[in-house]
């Protein structure tokens, strides 16, 4: 697996392979692989025959208050998951690369980028975008592998891509949990052995959402009080959102419908986390 820092080696690896009749797969990662990341690499290996994972901790999308600069990072470890999952190459710039000196270009999703997770954290969207479009036209893939773990991020790049023309197919891989439930994430390892057990109510709040839409409730009001009862419950949680809304446009429904998605997140010590289901379809 070779290891790639410069778009111009992206590109021209991406037009070889092209060349010679493969399609191209790109996984976008800021990094501290998982399990739920080996998942898009391997869904990557499986669809198409080239696979390029991106390792970019990608300062644009961080807020001033937010943990850039602790961000784990695992450089060694990642490119040997990377590998073992089916990477063709990791595409890992230095900064100055993506941003160059006084770059002034960004990509902007109106609206959506205001919602959710974007509602909370400023200016964050507008990095995921930016980013993204960069690595998609610097891979010219024809396929990126994002989870719907993060689900906004999902709908910002889907209206990104479509409204940009872009060429790549987005392809949204189910969430990957621990045992016990709790979404795997980077961030994880910032949670203490007590706050690790906190954190399960987020994915109990999201089982439970699963659980009432498959009795048959559709009131948009049952649905998140049941999450707010939960919350209550754990008082060492701060709650930031807990959301039902359409998917495409994260615009708030009042009757849930099969495709309709459950959203929380929530503070648990100093660390963000989020969960969701797309209701009626499974994680
Ligand atoms: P990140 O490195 O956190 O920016 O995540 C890179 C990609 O991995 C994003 O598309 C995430 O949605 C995805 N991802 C992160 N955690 C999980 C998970 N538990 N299951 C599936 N995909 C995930």
């Amino acid at each position: 697996m070779e290891i790639l820092r410069t778009v111009a080696k992206l590109r021209a690896w991406s037009r070889l392979e092209r060349s010679e009749g493969n399609e191209i797969g790109l996984v976008p990662t800021m990094g501290a692989l998982h399990e739920g990341h080996a998942s898009l690499i391997r869904a990557a290996a499986a669809s198409c025959g080239r696979v390029a994972v991106s390792i970019f901790v990608n300062p644009t999308q961080f807020g001033p208050n937010e943990d850039f600069a602790r961000y784990p990072r695992t450089f060694d470890a990642d490119c040997a998951l990377a590998e073992l999952a089916g990477a063709d190459v990791v595409f890992a710039p230095p900064v100055e690369e993506i941003y160059p000196a006084a770059a002034a270009t960004f990509v902007d999703v109106e609206g959506l980028s205001d919602r959710l997770d974007g509602a909370s954290r400023a200016g964050h969207f507008r990095g995921v975008a930016t980013v993204v479009a960069k690595l998609m036209i610097a891979a010219e893939a024809d396929q990126a592998f994002f989870g719907q773990k993060d689900a906004a991020q999902v709908s910002v790049l889907r209206r990104m891509v479509t409204d940009l023309r872009l060429a790549t197919e987005i392809v949204v891989c189910p969430i990957v949990r621990e045992a016990d439930g709790l979404a795997l994430s980077s961030r994880n390892i910032y949670l203490s052995e007590e706050e690790r057990e906190w954190a399960l109510t987020l994915s109990r709040a999201v089982r439970e959402a699963e659980a009432l839409f498959a009795a048959g409730e559709r009131r948009a009001a049952t649905f998140t009080q049941a999450a707010r009862m939960m919350f209550a419950a754990m008082p060492q949680i701060r709650v930031d959102y807990i959301a039902l809304v359409d998917w495409a446009t994260l615009e708030p429904v009042e009757i849930a419908e099969a495709g309709s998605l459950f959203a929380v997140a929530a503070w648990v010590g100093k660390t963000r986390l989020i969960d969701n289901v797309v209701l009626g379809l499974g994680d």
